[in-house]
Order: structure tokens, then sequence, then C-alpha cells
């Protein structure tokens, strides 16, 4: 029979703990309070709120890197390609500075959802930093790479966000890069995103509105080619290679 101190502190976390998810407006759970089920799902709901972004909803950076880091795993095991998206909404400081930062908030939430809509249900969304997104699509072969990318920036070119007050009416466009996570090479979450985030200031470069993915360098090689390269490098697939 634990203490009393101790069951009273244990009362006071628990309470910071619904208060939390009360305030982000998560379902607190149905089963009767204190038992185990109970106390499952209060976590489940923490982990939940824990790996959201609350602006919109999709998935934190802190779940995002978690993901991708998961992915490059199971590429190395699975030998599917996979293909990162880094995006970012252009211009995106002049909507604040001419239409307000409420304005900006609706334009970002309105964006989420379209990305949301334009893949799979397999695949992450998550925002990753003020105004930047990124997509994780597992099992994305390389010659629809480029396909999925324009899908996603046609849908979010094409939206007329309702910001108020005044119900004006706000076009957006996005850049996107991509990479592909190579198959034959055990990369790291760092380098591939570093890979898509380049492709992504080249496609800020050539002009905005556009997206630009790594060339494939490595789809050419055979299974074959791979077990020589790990062989005369003397390495094994846990490694780290650019
Ligand atoms: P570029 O086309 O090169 O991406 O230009 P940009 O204006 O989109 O990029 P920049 O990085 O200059 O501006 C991003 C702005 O996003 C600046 C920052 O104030 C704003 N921002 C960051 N987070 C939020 C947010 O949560 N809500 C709103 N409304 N604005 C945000
Ligand atoms: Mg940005
Ligand atoms: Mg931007």
């Amino acid at each position: 029979m634990p203490a009393p101190h101790l069951i009273d502190a244990q009362v006071l976390v628990l309470d910071q703990a619904l208060q939390l998810l009360q305030q982000a407006g998560a379902l607190l759970p149905d089963e009767a309070p204190m038992t185990a089920a109970w106390l499952q799902a209060v976590l489940d709901a923490l982990c939940d709120l824990s790996s959201r972004d609350a602006l919109t909803g999709l998935a934190n950076r802190r779940s995002f890197e978690m993901a991708l880091a998961r992915e490059v795993d199971r590429v190395a095991r699975s030998d599917e390609a996979a293909l990162l998206l880094m995006l970012d909404i252009d211009h995106f400081k002049a909507i604040n500075d001419t239409h307000g930062h409420g304005a900006g908030d609706q334009v970002i939430c309105a964006v989420a959802r379209a990305i949301e809509q334009s893949v799979r249900p397999m695949d992450l969304v998550a925002r990753v930093g003020g105004e930047e997104f990124a997509i994780i699509l597992p099992n994305c072969a390389p010659h629809v790479g480029l396909a999925v990318a324009e899908r996603v920036r046609e849908r979010v070119s094409k939206l007329d966000i309702e910001v108020s007050p005044g119900h004006r009416m706000l076009g957006v466009t996005i850049s996107l890069g991509g990479a592909f996570a190579p198959q034959w090479v055990r990369s790291s979450p760092l380098l591939w995103m570093e890979r898509a985030d380049r492709q992504l200031y080249r496609a800020k470069a050539e002009g905005r509105n556009r997206a630009c993915l790594e060339p494939q360098v490595d789809s050419l090689v055979s299974a074959e080619e791979r077990g020589m390269l790990f062989a005369s490098l003397n390495l094994d697939t846990q490694q780290d290679l650019p």
C-alpha cells in the first residue's frame, strides 16, 4: 500500500494531465476513473496530443522525426523505395503582413487539409515549421514521385481560402522538394531531410510554385551490385552513408 503523500502526488499530476486534455478539446476516456483501462486511455490521449501540431492537427515535428527514422529502417529492410517531400508556402510573410496573423493561420490550416487530401492514408503529413510541411510516402515508386508532388502542388494552387473578416478569398502556392531514400545504402533521417531540403531550395530559386525531385541515381543498381558495393566497402547495412 503506497504512502498517502505518494497517492496525492499521483492525483496532482493526473489533474494537470486531464486539464491539458480538456483544454485541447481531447475526448476524455469513458471508462470509470482510476481503473487501469481509464489510465491507459488517458495515456493514449496524452500521447496523441503530444504528437500533433496544435494549429492544424497534423503530426508535429517530433512525431515526424520519429516516423522518418522508422521509415529509414523499413526501407533498408524491405527494399521498397520511399519518398520524402518537404513543402513550404510561397511568400507567406506577405499574407501575414497584408491580411494579418489570423488569416495566415487560416491559410496554414487550409493548406494542411489540401495536402492531406492529396495523398494516401498510409502517407504521413506533418507540419514541421511555421509554414513548412513534410510528407513521408512509404512504398512510392520512383517513376510516380514527381506526379505525386505535382498533384499536391496543383491542389494547393486551386484553393480559394475564405479568411475573415470580410470573407476575402485568398489563393496561395507552395514549393516542394523531394528525395527518395536510397534503397541500397542505409541513409540517416538527417541526410534524407537535407537532400529533400536542397531540392526545396532549388524549387524556390527556380521561381516557386513548383516541385523539384532529386534525380534518381540508384534505380539502376541491381541487388547483386548492392552486395558488391557493401563487400568492397567492407560495410554492413547499419552504416550511415550520404
Ligand atoms: P518564401 O517564398 O521564400 O518561403 O517566403 P516566405 O515569406 O514564405 O518565407 P519567410 O520565411 O520569410 O516567412 C515565413 C513567415 O511565416 C514568417 C513568420 O512570421 C510566419 N509564421 C511562422 N509561423 C507562423 C504561424 O504559426 N502562423 C502565422 N500566421 N504565421 C507564421
Ligand atoms: Mg519557410
Ligand atoms: Mg515560405
